[in-house]
């Protein structure tokens, strides 16, 4: 298979927040892969951003720690990170303040695309927008790309999109879900709408149910402050679990263009149900052998965050009614693994016997880890002995159906950073999905912030509270077992 590379524009791209952990963990390793991948053009260029008072070669001796640490040796190459390293450069400057903004105006070149990623708090989104406004840094060719969390609720969601309109279009803003960026991701809508064999079978007749399963295993140490006023809900729900959801259930867009796509996301967003009580299951993961409880992590002996939320989302259209969508995240579960399953109804009537046993399709696509998509097919076990059915796999692991290049998938965060650069946001959330999502999720968080729910503990190491499983027992359903 030949790789199609497509180089990008020529660009400047200032990266706020260039010594923080997602500049130095996804973001400048996700462009050095690009480099080497061919995909930068020569004139591009990297200017690192934030307070500490590093010179360039400081700068650029950080990055080379980072990415030295982030990639295995056999991934890199010598030459071509220095080379990547030469194309980097830094400016001191504190967002909220005064200083160093004449020096950055000066760093940028004209007539190339500019594009300024916030990754800092997003106490300083707004802060960023004025200034870069103010000191005339950006203009119409200029892109932002916003971090998550893009808010806490509705209210303060909507003044952040207030603050970032009042000085760039809503065509250049960026809000980035990594998850978009996923490779499996794209490929389910690749699956939907570039094979006749799907659509057909995709509503409520033929699909008993859906199944949206995001596992870690690692708990929410280091970051249990943020944590703690967030929750899996906020923190998981709301953006990535919300965002498979309307892949899953959006009617085909038109065309494969931003807004397109995301008027048919946004659709799915406002037909969601109220759910209640019964369809949610919260939990909170206790002390294991050698891990710390989640009050422990996030330093609240009192807390009522959950670390872990099952819910059942039905989604009120012609479509979907009477399928419902079962969602789960949390932390410190068995495995660390995500995926999408669609469960397909069973066959209207077994011309097998009972003896055949019930067996169902099921579509899964899994995010991590072995990012692939795999369908279940129901088969004669081959050999005497009768008509005995059994499942069988039909396996698409990227890695294997791809061959070498299957393994060297770009990672969501380069590619979204590519998209950025190429004007293209089919792959970013707008504006309304965002302040649409949260006015589905206020309301449930504050009922049950107004009764005091306490989740349900759960052992480190499980798949979460048992209420999780008979959510979906009820129904006469079970999650399927997420192998890592
Ligand atoms: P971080 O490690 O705390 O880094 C924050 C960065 O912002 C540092 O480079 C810091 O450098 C800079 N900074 C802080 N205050 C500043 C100011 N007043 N002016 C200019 N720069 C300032 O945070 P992070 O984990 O990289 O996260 C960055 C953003 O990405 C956050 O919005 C976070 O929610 C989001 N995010 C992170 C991850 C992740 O995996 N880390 C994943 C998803 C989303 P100085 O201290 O030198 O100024």
């Amino acid at each position: 298979m030949v790789s199609r590379v497509i180089p990008v524009d020529p660009f400047d791209l200032v990266i706020f927040g260039g010594t923080g952990d997602l500049a130095r963990r996804k973001i400048l390793p996700g462009l050095y892969r690009r480099f080497m991948a061919g995909q930068m053009p020569e004139t591009a260029r990297i200017v690192g951003a934030a307070r500490s008072e590093l010179d360039d070669d400081g700068y650029r001796k950080m990055v080379r720690e980072a990415i030295e640490e982030v990639m295995p040796a056999d991934r890199r190459d010598a030459e071509a990170l220095d080379a990547f390293l030469d194309r980097l450069s830094y400016v001191p400057i504190d967002a909220s303040g005064k200083g160093g903004w004449k020096a950055l105006a000066k760093a940028m070149r004209k007539d190339v695309i500019r594009a300024f990623y916030f990754s800092v708090g997003p106490s300083l989104f707004g802060a960023l927008a004025e200034r870069l406004y103010e000191h005339k840094i950006a203009g119409p060719l200029s892109r932002i790309v916003v971090e998550k969390p893009f808010g806490r609720d509705l209210e303060s969601a909507k003044a952040l999109n207030m603050t970032l309109a009042q000085h760039f279009h809503e065509s250049q803003i960026y809000r980035i879900d990594h998850y978009l960026g996923k490779e499996t991701v794209q490929n389910l809508m690749a699956v939907r709408f570039g094979n006749v064999l799907f659509e057909p079978l995709w509503n409520s007749q033929f699909v008993d149910h859906i199944q949206i399963t995001v596992a870690e295993t690692v708990g929410v140490g280091g970051r249990g402050a943020y944590y703690d006023r967030a929750g899996a809900m906020r923190d998981m729900v709301q953006n990535h679990l919300m965002q498979l959801l309307c892949l899953i259930a959006m009617e085909p867009p038109s065309r494969f263009t931003p807004d397109a796509v995301r008027d048919e996301k946004l659709k799915v967003i406002r037909a969601l149900d109220t759910i209640g009580p019964e369809d949610i299951v919260r939990g909170q993961y206790v002390a294991g052998p050698e891990t710390a409880a989640y009050t422990e992590d996030a330093e609240n002996e009192q807390s009522l965050t959950e670390s872990f939320i099952a819910l059942k989302i039905g989604v009120s259209n012609w479509r979907w009614a009477g399928t419902p969508f079962y969602l789960r995240t949390g932390k410190r579960l068995r495995t660390r693994a995500s995926e999408i399953a669609i469960v397909f109804k069973d066959a209207p009537h077994s011309i097998f016997g009972e003896e055949a046993g019930r067996h169902r399709n099921i579509l899964s696509i899994r995010l991590q880890p072995n990012e692939g998509i795999t369908l279940g097919v129901t088969i004669k076990e081959p050999g005497p002995g009768g008509m005995r059915l059994v499942d069988v796999p039909l396996d698409m692991t990227f890695a294997d159906a791809l061959g070498p290049e299957g393994e060297d998938v770009p990672d969501a965060y380069e590619r979204l950073i590519m998209d950025v650069i190429r004007g293209n946001q089919t792959l970013f959330m707008r504006g309304d999905e965002v302040e649409a999502a949260w006015s589905w999720t206020d309301p449930i968080i504050a009922a049950w912030e107004r009764r005091s729910d306490r989740p349900h503990p759960y052992e480190p190491g499980s798949t979460g509270p048992e209420e999780a499983q008979i959510l979906l027992h009820r129904a006469g359903r079970r999650w399927r077992e997420i192998k890592e």
